[in-house]
């Protein structure tokens, strides 16, 4: 009876002076009760009933970018999705669950169950650093992978990674991390423990997979497949540029699809982590946003339909857990921004010219929040209440850290309009990049809202909007319970429910295991995310609440427009034109240049030389 009231005081604790909340809660922790003795008495031999239902392979598929409603919206378009939600636990208030909505930090907050101050300070493409004023080397750039950098930090925090907790149990079976174009997502997911990791890049004229795991090479069966690889084709047939989706529309994921499907036949791999990079590109670039998300999703579906055909073709298909999931979620916003360039201005007329390490990691694309690394960051607070006294346009919150004796922490230096519950739900998500990498000042925006700079990129994300950080995931495999959940499941939860499936021991640092994913929880899992719920589902609460009054306001046109004018809109198809007049000229007067030396040679100049 002790246990019973120590819980029932430590969930009093965390109960907030609501009286219907308090009912909900204590009616769920008598549930729980109620449930778990039930489980207990009626399942003496629970080990025995998990291990026919133990997953001994698993699958996870990231769409980069994947909104939930991509899939919601056209289930009867994907057919084998379909089938997978059908005999599978769909959730509908995912979530990142930690600040940064952007692909590196996610991944690896999916390979580890970690957040990112705990699992080497990826809290961004890069960050700065204190003790140099520089910035740290970018996970942006491919020398990070094929030199050992990230994946020497990753192992340096001594996180744990799902590919190392696999080999726990399976010392010899194979954990492959792979994507298109995104190696910024496979290699973090992978980590330094996978045995494989791939990506594609150019090469001779073909779009062509390599390996980015140096030491842990992909086997060359693979890499010199000639059905892994594409020619490089003179059109991508879609409104995303060239530059960015250097394929035909689909066809950058579907060589991943078909890399996976081929290393399953030829080396059966304990597990697969798979990022489909495109999702994410059109999210950001398509001028037909649904359509060719549309088309994408067709694509990916029969491509699935392929894999599990494999699977089946295998003998492996009841022993595999299949997870999609995404990295984050996706906004479209072309007016409503945060000018950042006066923000950076105000911060060097106030601390001078060479104040600031860096402002948005990697973003000069602008994510939906604005992080600063500050030089000294004895300026954060003052620096930071500064700021929010300006009161620019779309601003909903500025935090700044603070460092006592090695213990970080952010404080609110000003929040418009906000719920004591958006307060809570904010404090919660700064708390996940507190540590030495975290930004000083964080500026979190109002829903829909951008930083400004590169206005012809439509699609963004990376804060804690609603629209970032709301993410598509779906389980299914053995023991997985059928049915819709509204539990706030976070990214950080994928690495330990994935290791209870597998039957290992959950070793993550932050996340918990799902246990309403089961069809036999565990029931000290069960208590955990009961735990879990009565503290994430009014974080996600407000943070819907948040997005939904933003729409209204914008609608009504209550919410400041306003872009300022040195973001000079230039449609790429204007900025190939104008590349293109360059080169034509350019042209033309080597050719005349040619043609007037040729001349001179064979008319001569009638000059001679005179000594
Ligand atoms: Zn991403």
């Amino acid at each position: 009876m002790g246990s019973v009231r120590g819980k029932i005081r430590l969930l009093w604790g965390r109960l907030p002076a609501d009286k219907g909340v308090l009912k909900e809660t204590m009616k769920k922790l008598l549930l729980t009760l109620v449930l778990g003795s039930l489980t207990l008495g009626a399942r003496p031999a629970t080990a025995s009933a998990a291990g026919s239902s133990t997953a001994k392979y698993v699958c996870l598929i990231v769409l980069d970018g994947g909104k939930p409603e991509y899939i919601t919206s056209r289930l009867n378009q994907l057919p084998n999705v379909k089938k997978l939600m059908q005999h599978g636990r769909w959730y509908n208030n995912a979530f990142v669950g930690s600040l940064m909505s952007i692909t590196p930090p996610d991944h690896l907050v999916i390979g580890t169950g970690s957040f990112p101050k705990n699992d080497g300070g990826v809290v961004n493409w890069d960050w700065g650093l204190h003790s140099t004023g520089k910035i740290s080397p970018t996970f942006q750039a491919i020398e990070s992978y094929t030199d050992n950098y990230a994946y020497k930090l990753i192992k340096s925090s001594g996180t744990p990674t799902l590919a190392g907790m696999i080999h726990k149990k399976y010392p010899k079976g194979i954990v492959m991390a792979g994507s298109g174009a995104h190696f910024h997502a496979a290699g973090p997911m992978g980590g330094p423990d996978a045995n494989w990791i791939f990506a594609y890049q150019r090469s001779n004229g073909y779009w062509a997979p390599f390996t980015i795991s140096p030491g842990r090479p992909v086997p060359k069966s693979l890499l010199n497949d000639p059905s892994l690889r594409e020619k490089m084709p003179s059109s991508n047939d879609s409104t995303v540029p060239f530059t960015y989706d250097p394929l035909v529309l689909g066809h950058q994921d579907s060589l991943v699809m078909k890399f996976a499907t081929r290393s399953l036949q030829k080396y059966r791999p304990r597990a697969m982590l798979l990022n489909l990079a495109e999702v994410d590109t059109v999210g950001h670039w398509s001028m037909k946003w649904k359509q060719e998300e549309g088309r994408l999703y067709k694509a990916f579906d029969q491509n699935l339909g392929q894999l599990i055909a494999a699977y089946k073709k295998a003998g492996i298909y009841n022993q595999t857990l299949f997870v999609i999931t995404a990295d984050h979620g996706m906004i479209q916003s072309k007016n409503r921004v945060l000018d950042r360039e006066a923000v950076v201005n105000q911060i060097k007329s106030t601390l001078g010219h060479k104040s600031i390490i860096l402002t948005n990691g990697g973003g000069s694309a602008g994510p939906t929040m604005t992080s600063i690394w500050l030089k000294d960051p004895a300026n954060n607070e003052r620096m930071a209440r500064a700021i929010f006294a300006k009161k620019y346009d779309n601003v909903s919150a500025i935090y700044y850290a603070t460092n006592t004796d090695g213990h970080y922490q952010y404080k609110m230096a000003g929040c418009t309009s906000c719920s004591p519950a958006l307060v809570n739900a904010y404090n919660y998500l700064m708390s996940t990049d507190a540590g030495p990498t975290g930004e000083d000042i964080a500026i979190l925006l109002r829903e829909n809202a951008r930083n400004s700079g590169m206005p012809e990129m439509p699609g963004r994300h990376g804060g804690a909007d609603w629209g970032s950080q709301h993410v598509t995931l779906l389980l299914s495999g053995p023991g997985v319970q059928d049915g819709t959940s509204n539990h706030p499941a976070r990214l950080t939860d994928l690495a330990p429910t994935i290791e209870r499936f597998m039957g290992i021991s959950p070793d993550a640092r932050d996340g918990i295991v799902l246990a309403d994913a089961f069809q036999s929880p565990d029931p000290a899992d069960v208590s955990a995310q009961n735990a879990s719920d009565t503290t994430l589902t009014p974080i996600v609460t407000a943070l819907q609440a948040r997005a939904a009054g933003d729409i209204r306001l914008e609608a009504a046109g209550k919410l400041a427009n306003f872009v300022p004018s040195d973001e000079v809109i230039i449609h790429w198809k204007r900025r190939w034109a104008v590349t293109i007049a360059g080169a034509v000229v350019l042209v033309g007067t080597v050719i005349f240049l040619a043609w007037a030396v040729a001349e001179v040679r064979r008319q001569g100049t009638g000059l001679k030389w005179t000594a």
